[in-house]
C-alpha cells in the first residue's frame, strides 16, 4: 500500500521486542492494533470473504505451509492467525499503554519509503473482498493499494540478490535476463525487461556503456526495484512486482489547479500522477537520445 495511505494516529513504528535489524533501526515495522472484538470480526470477514477457485489442475498443488494464506489459516482455528502473523508479542502501543490484542505488521517494500507491504499476509480472496476487509484494519481505514494479493505459481529470480543493474547474472554476466523470470509481473512490464535486456545487450555488443534508464520513468523504476530498490531481508520477501507510481522518486506536485484553487483528495493525486509522468517523459527522452550508439567510425 502507499505509506501516505496509512493512519499513523493509531499505527505506529515499532520492531518485535525493540530488535535491532541489519541497518540498526529498532522501529522497523509499521503496527496496526486490533483488540479482541475487533480481531474476532476480522476473522468472521476472512472466512466469510468471497475467494478465488482452484481450477482442477490447481486443487492437488500443495501450499507451502511456511507462508499459507491468511483465509487458510483463519479456517484452521480462530486463533491461528494470532498465534501467527498477528501475533501481539513484543509490541507494546505506548498510545494506551498496553500489548494490543492482535497486530498486523507492515515493512517497508521499497527504498524510497512510499510503499509498504503486510507482513505474512497472502491472499486468495478476491480483490474486492481484500480492499473492503484490509480497511477494517485500524490505521489501515483509508489505505490505497498499489498492489493487491493473489497467488499463482510463478518462477522468478531472486533478482535483488543475483542481478546486477543491466540484468546480468552477477556469477556469470555473459547471461543476461529478460521478461517475468526477473520478478516482474505483467504484459508490459514483462516486455519492458525484455526491451531493456536487449538495449542492454546491443549496447555491450556495440561497445557502448549504456546507463539503466532513470529512476524517474517507469522503465527505471520497476528495474530499479527488481535489480536492488527491493529491501531484500534474506527470507525469500522478493516478490514479483506490477509498475506503479509507488515506485518513483517523490515529486513536487502542484497544490492549486490553474483557477488558483487548492486541490484536494483525487484532484491533488491525479495532478501528482500528471507530474510524476511528465517528469518520466522527459527523462526517458533524454535516456534514449544519450543512449543511442554513436555510428561507426571509418574503417
Ligand atoms: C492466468 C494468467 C493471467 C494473466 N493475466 C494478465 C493480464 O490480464 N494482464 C497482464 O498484464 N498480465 C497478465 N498475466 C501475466 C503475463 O501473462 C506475464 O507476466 C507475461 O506473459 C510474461 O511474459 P514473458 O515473456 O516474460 O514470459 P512468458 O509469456 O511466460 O514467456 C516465456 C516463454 O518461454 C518459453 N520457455 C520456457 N522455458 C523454455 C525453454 N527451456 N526453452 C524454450 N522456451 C522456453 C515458454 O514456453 C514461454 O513461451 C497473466 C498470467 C497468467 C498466468
Amino acid at each position: 500500500m502507499h505509506a501516505d495511505s496509512i493512519n499513523f494516529d493509531i499505527a505506529w513504528k515499532q520492531s518485535r521486542y525493540d530488535k535491532e535489524g541489519p541497518g540498526g533501526d529498532k522501529a522497523a515495522y509499521v503496527n496496526c492494533p486490533m483488540d479482541q472484538a475487533q480481531y474476532e470480526a476480522f476473522i468472521a470477514a476472512l472466512n466469510a470473504g468471497a475467494k478465488t477457485e482452484f481450477k482442477d489442475w490447481e486443487k492437488d498443488t500443495p501450499y507451502f505451509e511456511g507462508c499459507l494464506p491468511i483465509e487458510v489459516m483463519a479456517e484452521r482455528g480462530p486463533e491461528t492467525l494470532r498465534f501467527g502473523p498477528m501475533k501481539p508479542v513484543g509490541l507494546m502501543d505506548a498510545r494506551v499503554g498496553k500489548r494490543p490484542y492482535a497486530v498486523v505488521q507492515l515493512r517497508q517494500d521499497n527504498k524510497l519509503g512510499t510503499l509498504f507491504n503486510m507482513v505474512g499476509f497472502q491472499t486468495k480472496l478476491k480483490y474486492g473482498a481484500q480492499e473492503e476487509i484490509f480497511r477494517m484494519i485500524p490505521g489501515l481505514e483509508n489505505a490505497r493499494f498499489a498492489r493487491l494479493g493473489g497467488i499463482h505459481r510463478n518462477t522468478f529470480l531472486n533478482s535483488p540478490k543475483l542481478l546486477d543493474s543491466t540484468l546480468r547474472l552477477k556469477a556469470e554476466p555473459r547471461v543476461r535476463f529478460a521478461g517475468q523470470v526477473t520478478g516482474v509481473e505483467g504484459y508490459v512490464e514483462s516486455a519492458a525487461m525484455g526491451m531493456l535486456a536487449g538495449r542492454f545487450a546491443a549496447a555491450e555488443r556495440l561497445g557502448c556503456a549504456l546507463e539503466p534508464a532513470p529512476h524517474t520513468t517507469a522503465f527505471g523504476a520497476l528495474l530499479a526495484h527488481v535489480t536492488g530498490g527491493h529491501l531484500t531481508d534474506g527470507k525469500g520477501s522478493f516478490q514479483p512486482m506490477n509498475v506503479n507510481f509507488g515506485l518513483f522518486p517523490p515529486i513536487d506536485a502542484p497544490t492549486h489547479g490553474p483557477d488558483g484553487k487548492k486541490l484536494k483528495g483525487e484532484e491533488r493525486g491525479r495532478a501528482k500522477k500528471l507530474a510524476m509522468a511528465e517528469r518520466a517523459l522527459g527523462d526517458l527522452a533524454g535516456w534514449l537520445a544519450a543512449s543511442i550508439a554513436p555510428a561507426p567510425g571509418p574503417p
